[in-house]
C-alpha cells in the first residue's frame, strides 16, 4: 500500500493449518442435520473446540448442551467430534432419541482398538490428558478399571504392573508427537512386553500441524497460534514453538493480539489449530497489516487430501 510509516513484518504462515477432515465433517454433520430435521438440533458438547464455529452454528439453530439429559425426547442430537463413552449412545437408544454421531473416524478407530485389546484380555495404558472429552470418550469404550491413564513419564514410573501382566497402550489423537514418543519409550523400557497400536494413534492433522510449526518457529521472533485454550492440538502447537526457543501465544481472535508483543519483532509465525477456521487466520493478517507492512509467505510441511464420508443417515 506504500504506507512507509509502517515498519516491515515478515509473516510465515504454516501449512497445513486449521481445519482437519474430522472437524470439516463434524461441522457439516450439524449443518446437514439442521437442513434435514430443522432447528433446533441439539449438540452434545462443543462440536469442535472453537467459539467462533459454535456461535455460527448456534445462529443457524444448533443448541449446545453438555449432557444428554438436557436434550428433549423429540429433538435430534449430534455427538461431538471428540467421541463419547459407550453409555451415551446407549442412553440415546434407551430414550429413542434421533442421534447422529460426529465422532472423528480417527477417534473411532482408537475406540475399536481399545475394544480389541480388551477382548484379548489386555490391560490398556492410555496416554492422554485427563478431563479432555476425547479421553473420557475413549476410556468409556471399555469396562471401568481396564484402562489406566498416563499423562507424563512420571506417571509411567508410578504404574503398578509386573512382567507377567498383559499390557498394551493407545494414545489420544491430538498429543505432542515428541512427548508421546518419550512416554512410549518409557513404557517400553519398564514393560518390554507391552504392545502398541499398528499405526500411530496421533492423527495426521496433529502431526502435520506440529511439523509445520517446527519449520516456521526457528525463523520467527514470535509464533501466533489461533485456537481455543481447551483445544488440545492448538495448545500443543504453542508448546512445539516454545520448545524450539521461540515465544508463542495462543489467541482466539485477532483482537487478542497485544501490539506490545510486536515490539522489536521482525518475523511472526502464524498457524491455527485443527478446529480454527481460515477466516480467523485472514482476520489476524488484516489486524497485523494495520500496524505493519506485512509480507506473507506460506511454508508448507505437508500436503493433505484427507476427506471423511458423512454418516449415511444424512446423505440418503
Ligand atoms: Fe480427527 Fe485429528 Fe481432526 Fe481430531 S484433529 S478431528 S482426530 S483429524
Amino acid at each position: 500500500s506504500g504506507n512507509t510509516d509502517r515498519p516491515a513484518l515478515t509473516l510465515l504462515i504454516a501449512a497445513p493449518r486449521g481445519f482437519c477432515a474430522g472437524v470439516d465433517r463434524a461441522i457439516e454433520i450439524v449443518e446437514r442435520a439442521l437442513e434435514k430435521y430443522g432447528a433446533p438440533v441439539y449438540v452434545r458438547h462443543e462440536i469442535v473446540h472453537n467459539r467462533y464455529v459454535v456461535e455460527g452454528l448456534k445462529a443457524k439453530g444448533a443448541v449446545f448442551v453438555e449432557e444428554l439429559d438436557e436434550v428433549p425426547d423429540d429433538a435430534p442430537v449430534v455427538f461431538s467430534a471428540h467421541g463419547v463413552p459407550k453409555s451415551v449412545p446407549a442412553e440415546a437408544q434407551r430414550r429413542k432419541l434421533l442421534y447422529v454421531d460426529a465422532t472423528c473416524p480417527l477417534v473411532s478407530k482408537v475406540h475399536r482398538q481399545a475394544e480389541r485389546q480388551i477382548e484379548k484380555n489386555q490391560h490398556i495404558i492410555f496416554i492422554g490428558h485427563a478431563g479432555h472429552p476425547e479421553v473420557i470418550g475413549t476410556m468409556g469404550q471399555v469396562p471401568e478399571g481396564s484402562m489406566t491413564l498416563v499423562e507424563t513419564i512420571d506417571d509411567v514410573a508410578k504404574l503398578d504392573f509386573g512382567p507377567e501382566d498383559a499390557l498394551s497402550y493407545l494414545t489420544q489423537t491430538t498429543l505432542s508427537v515428541d512427548d508421546t514418543a518419550e512416554i512410549v519409550a518409557a513404557l517400553e523400557r519398564r514393560f518390554p512386553q507391552i504392545l502398541g497400536p499398528k499405526a500411530e494413534d496421533i492423527c495426521y492433522a496433529t502431526s502435520n500441524r506440529q511439523a509445520a510449526v517446527k519449520q516456521i518457529a526457528p525463523a520467527s521472533d514470535l509464533v501466533l497460534v489461533i485456537g481455543a485454550p481447551n483445544s488440545s492440538n492448538s495448545v500443543r502447537l504453542v508448546e512445539v514453538a516454545e520448545r524450539l526457543g521461540t515465544d508463542a501465544r495462543l489467541i482466539q481472535r485477532a483482537s487478542d493480539i497485544d501490539p506490545e508483543w510486536l515490539v522489536g519483532v521482525g518475523t511472526v509465525g502464524l498457524t491455527a489449530g485443527a478446529s480454527a477456521p481460515e477466516k480467523l487466520v485472514r482476520e489476524v493478517v488484516a489486524r497485523l497489516s494495520e500496524w505493519r507492512e506485512v509480507e506473507e509467505r506460506t511454508i508448507t510441511a505437508a500436503e493433505e487430501k484427507m476427506v471423511f464420508k458423512l454418516p449415511r443417515q444424512l446423505t440418503e
